[in-house]
């Protein structure tokens, strides 16, 4: 039964098409399945959705095989035209979009609209990257012969996404393959699927033909999409979730040496040296900890600052962090919603029970409360010793846990004790320091006195154990086209 409470909140669940959208076709699941969909404020049901079978699955990728010639000779003006109007009209119900993602996500609506404009730019950004696939055209060095280098769409492909940012994961790869000339099934998280399906609708309205975008809602992920992925039409896998399931993926695409992309899980190091502006610092820790609830790949998941620094540091982050109220993201004034679900928060408050057993501090927060909703609130934890479980794992949650270092190596050594390799931030005035810092960072992406590094026209992406490929930035579309070279006798 739905929960829903304003009127509003009934309208735009309401107006979600909730079957697979299959060859262009909104259609239930074989056998008539479905799963609920919970606001995590509340723990209610928003909705139920189709839930696919394997069947239903592989109807998806028969429908991107079908039209997947034609899609790719479709000038690239046209696709390119598609994705224009679909990105106006994203930002046109950005409001309506914003408040839905809210309710199945939890995050404050403010930050939802950040969201759906931040997913709408890569629809626009790759509108723009359609009629730019360009190729080369070389002489041979013993000038024997002509190379023609082209670049080809890379066919079917099937884009896997999570829960946290549940549109613009999506557009940052629906955009490229869209643009490439590339047809997709698209299998969003299971607990977020109506962003998703509200983006196909627009996507179908905007004119791109049916079966270029398929979208299979499924309560299985494995079951509904392991059948794609050993079949040989598919040619490219692209998965963001967590490093865990994305080896599983790898592992399973090995069989049939299936092009993938990673966008895997991170463990951000935020460092801030003593010559930095601490009231910056303070300013882009709030951005690069608490922007989507903690819940971030790029979430800052630990703060290295210098020792001379770190009491004056912790005390304005505390006092900040404290002061951010707590509850239903459509309400008024909240800055922090719950977070996704009750396994979610029991981690939380388990790094954090780890990591005060271990001797570290919790200058606010770091009490679950009570009620409904997996609500936990912003936590700064002090003197956090190296061995705490949540400097190596991800925390996924509005938890900041400080330690201390004393010289520059020390703290490049800490930053990078961890297989992950998404983002680091580092915060200091000495412009010397900044490029050797940064230089050393063994990462994909870097924020130098700056918070938030994610924008359609950089190229976001990992190194080591957060993964491989990049998504947006002229990069981004490479990830759907081969390359092609032809030896011309003359
Ligand atoms: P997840 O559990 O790995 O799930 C991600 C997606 O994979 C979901 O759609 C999930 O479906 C699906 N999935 C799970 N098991 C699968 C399987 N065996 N076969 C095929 N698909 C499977 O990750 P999450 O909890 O949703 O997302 C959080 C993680 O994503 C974090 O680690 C975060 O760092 C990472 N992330 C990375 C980036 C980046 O760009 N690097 C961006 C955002 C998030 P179900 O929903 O049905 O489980």
């Amino acid at each position: 039964m739905s929960t829903i409470g304003s009127s509003s909140e009934q309208d735009v669940v309401g107006k979600v098409a909730k079957g697979l959208l299959i060859g262009g076709e909104w259609r239930d699941a074989t056998g008539g399945g479905t799963l609920p969909v919970e606001d995590p404020s509340t723990g209610e049901s928003l909705c139920e959705v189709a839930d696919a079978t394997p069947e239903d699955a592989m109807a998806a990728l028969d429908a991107a095989c079908a039209v997947q010639a034609e899609w790719a000779a479709t000038p690239p003006r046209e696709r390119g035209e598609i994705l224009r109007r679909a990105y106006e009209a994203v930002v046109a119900r950005a409001g309506e979009l914003a408040l839905l993602m809210t309710l199945e996500m939890g995050k404050p609506v403010a930050e939802s609209r950040a969201e759906v404009l931040y997913a709408a730019d890569f629809l626009r950004w790759f509108s723009e990257e359609a009629v730019r696939i360009e190729g080369r055209w070389a002489t041979a060095p013993n000038g024997g012969m002509r190379m023609l280098t082209m670049r080809q769409p890379v066919g079917p492909c099937l884009l896997i996404t999570p829960w946290n940012f549940p549109l613009a994961m999506g557009t940052r790869k629906i955009g490229p393959a869209v643009a490439a000339g590339c047809t997709v099934v698209v299998k969003p998280a299971k607990l977020t699927p109506l962003s998703m399906l509200a983006l196909a609708q627009i996507l179908d309205e905007a004119g791109l033909p049916g079966g270029v975008l398929n979208v299979v809602t499924a309560r299985s992920a494995g079951k509904t999409t392991g059948p794609l992925i050993d079949d040989p039409r598919l040619r490219k896998l692209s998965f963001t979730g967590s490093t865990e399931v994305g080896r599983q993926l790898m592992a399973q695409a090995s069989r049939h040496v299936l092009r993938v992309s990673m966008e895997l899980g991170g463990n951000a190091p935020f460092v801030v040296f003593d010559d930095a502006d601490l009231d910056a610092a303070v300013d882009g820790a709030m951005v690069a900890k608490m922007r989507n609830i903690g819940e971030a790949c790029t979430a800052a998941n630990r703060f290295h600052v210098h020792a001379s620094v770190a009491d004056a540091f912790t005390e304005k982050l505390a006092r900040r962090m404290g002061a951010m109220k707590v509850g239903r993201g459509s309400e008024d004034g909240v800055e922090v919603g719950p977070l996704i679900d009750d396994d979610q928060r029991r981690k939380v408050a388990a790094l954090v029970d780890d990591a005060v057993g271990r001797g570290a501090r919790a200058i606010v927060g770091g009490e679950q409360p009570d009620g409904p909703g997996h609500f936990y609130p912003p936590t700064v934890l002090a003197g956090v010793p190296g061995d705490a479980r949540l400097l190596r794992e991800e925390i996924f949650g509005p938890v900041a846990p400080i330690a201390t270092f004393a010289t520059e190596d020390e703290a490049i050594a800490a930053a990078n004790r961890t297989e992950y390799g998404l983002v680091a931030y580092v915060y200091t005035r000495d412009l010397d320091r900044a490029i050797r810092v940064i230089e050393r960072l063994e990462t994909g992406m870097g924020g130098l006195n700056q918070g938030l590094v994610s924008n359609a026209a950089a190229p976001f992406g990992g190194v080591k154990q957060s993964g491989f490929g990049r998504e947006g930035g002229v990069e981004g579309i490479d990830e759907y086209l081969s390359i092609k070279y032809a030896a011309i006798r003359v």
